[in-house]
């Protein structure tokens, strides 16, 4: 069975695009099946690995209505072992269109079932918003990755984002864990950087990926020629962090790569006891 792994944050540009676009590509070239589902009406990750804008073409949208399923929204992409389904900016209105639907948080999750077979890596790229999209996309996912942006109020915010992770464990998906926090447009030089880092490891723990992102001006640019920084520009310290977060990502996993028993998410007779505490939102300073 695939691992699916939402990148969520309700918070906007903390760089949840640039991750999904860029773990799911370094995963693909670590030669893993990935499906990258863009599940974000922006459509950046749908754009940024290429795809024009089409209306016509089978999207989240029409798996969130029950028009279609997985398999008929799967595109291939530049990469042999990356494929998307792509979003269009009508994805907006199926927040609408499901408020009175049957299951309508378990929509994604039930159009992924038959994909996880086939993937071992689903990647989902969430909106900046707690809505029902970013709902679906936790409720069919096993783990959520959380990009922040190692800045003053990185913590702001968080304690919501917790709260509706263990809202969702309570009650529609028991087994969702936290894959990781990953520091993004990180610049390690500065002191604040350092302070930021050493408050979110006191808090998140190991759970803190021991990879962090530079800002780097080549994940800014390579969506722009719809490719993933380690084609635009595979020696770039933005495609070589996303590479290096891929492998740490992988070494958690025991089914896909080596398993490393010092990780929280460690050996298969342990999977049932993966779910970890969430450090109570309180306990958070939110000022780091
Ligand atoms: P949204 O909340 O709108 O979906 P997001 O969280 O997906 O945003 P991104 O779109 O990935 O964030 O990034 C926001 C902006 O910052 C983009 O212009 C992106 O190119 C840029 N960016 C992201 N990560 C980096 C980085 N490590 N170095 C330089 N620029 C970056
Ligand atoms: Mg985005």
């Amino acid at each position: 069975m695939g691992r699916v792994i939402a990148v969520a944050n309700q918070k906007g540009g903390v760089g949840k695009t640039t991750t999904a676009i860029n773990l799911a590509a370094s995963l693909a070239a670590a030669e893993v099946n990935t499906l990258l589902v863009d599940c974000d009406p922006q459509s950046n990750s749908t754009s940024g690995l290429g795809f024009v804008k089409d209306p016509e073409r089978v999207s989240s949208y029409h798996l969130l209505m029950g028009a279609a399923t997985g398999e008929e929204a799967l595109l291939n992409t530049e990469l042999d072992q990356l494929w998307i389904i792509p979003s269009h900016k009508n994805l907006i209105g199926a927040n609408i269109e499901l408020v009175d639907a049957d299951g309508r948080e378990f929509r994604m999750r039930e159009a992924l079932a038959p994909l996880r077979e086939r993937f071992q890596f689903i990647v989902l790229d969430c909106p900046p918003a707690l809505d029902l999209l970013t709902l679906n996309a936790l409720v069919a996912a096993d783990a959520v990755l959380i990009p922040m942006q190692g800045e003053y109020f990185a913590l702001e915010g968080i304690s919501e984002l917790l709260d509706t992770i263990e809202r969702i464990r309570a009650a529609l998906n028991p087994s969702l864990g936290i894959e990781g926090v990953v520091l993004t447009m990180f610049d390690e030089r500065t002191n604040l950087a350092q302070q930021v880092m050493a408050e979110l490891k006191n808090f998140f723990g190991e759970k803190l990926c021991r990879t962090t992102i530079p800002r780097n001006i080549r994940l800014a640019e390579a969506p722009s020629h719809g490719k993933p920084a380690l084609m635009y520009d595979p020696r770039s310290k933005g495609a070589e962090s996303y590479i290096r977060l891929a492998k740490e990502i992988i070494e958690r996993q025991p089914s896909v790569g080596q398993t490393n028993a010092s990780e929280t998410f460690a050996t298969e007779e342990h999977k049932g006891e993966a779910v970890e505490e969430i450090p109570a939102a309180a306990d958070m300073d939110k000022t780091a």
